[in-house]
């Protein structure tokens, strides 16, 4: 949390369900940053990379269950640690503010706290591979699940492995997002996704001003 934002980069990741809001918001946000002079590199997962984003195409398509709960995980970790490593830390260290698109808070909503593998497993691939190479700030994009399947459902592409899953476990997500707020409140704010998109950026260049100020000015 001591990170001096203009020498070393600064890491922000955005969570939440599907159709929550995540990739309009990021543009916003990045555009608002590069506006005071920064570089911003906008990433996501699973991806990021070229070898993440080969272990995407394997992880998002295809049939619900085609995955058992610990290789889903290893997948993604896989591609986490590649994206790490060839895109994250070279532009945090280059000074740049890196803005990602889900990180490891998703594995532990996913397939730790909603989907079969439990916590355990997936804390033990965090310490492994990412430890203290996590985000500075995580906005939580918080929606009631058929909200966010009505949105998400209006884009129609092929990534629909985990819309797929159903809407308990869609519900589950969303708890769990809101749990892991709860566990590291520093790091992470919930912000609600409900209003309109103007709003919802609104609350979001709060929760930066009020916690990394230094960030918004120039
Ligand atoms: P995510 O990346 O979290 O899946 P998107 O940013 O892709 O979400 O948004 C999903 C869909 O909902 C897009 O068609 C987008 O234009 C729309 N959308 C995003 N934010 C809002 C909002 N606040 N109100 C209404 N529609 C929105
Ligand atoms: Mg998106």
């Amino acid at each position: 949390m001591t990170t001096p934002v203009s020498s070393s980069g600064f890491f922000i990741s955005f969570e939440g369900g599907d159709g929550a809001g995540k990739s309009t918001q990021i543009e916003l946000l990045a555009e608002a940053l590069r506006q005071t002079g920064r570089e911003v590199v906008i990433t996501r997962e699973p991806g990021g990379s070229p070898g993440g984003e080969a272990i995407r195409k394997l992880l998002l398509e295809g049939d619900a269950n085609k995955w058992s709960p610990i290789s889903e995980a290893l997948l993604m970790y896989a591609a986490r640690a590649d994206h790490l490593e060839r895109t994250i830390e070279p532009a945090l260290k280059r000074g740049a503010v890196v803005i990602t698109d889900r990180f490891a808070d998703s594995t532990m909503a996913y397939q730790g706290l909603a989907g079969d593998l439990g916590e355990k497993a997936v804390t033990t691939l965090y310490q492994l591979v990412v430890a203290a190479r996590g985000p500075d700030l995580t906005i939580i994009l918080d929606l009631p699940v058929e909200e966010g399947l009505k949105r998400s459902g209006a884009t129609g592409d092929a990534e629909q492995r985990f819309e797929s899953k159903g809407a308990a476990y869609q519900e589950k997500v969303r708890q769990a997002f809101l749990e892991i707020a709860r566990r590291e409140p520093e790091r992470c704010a919930v912000v609600s996704a409900k209003d309109g998109i103007a709003d919802v950026a609104g609350r979001i260049r709060e929760v930066i001003q009020t916690r990394f100020p230094q960030l918004l000015s120039r």
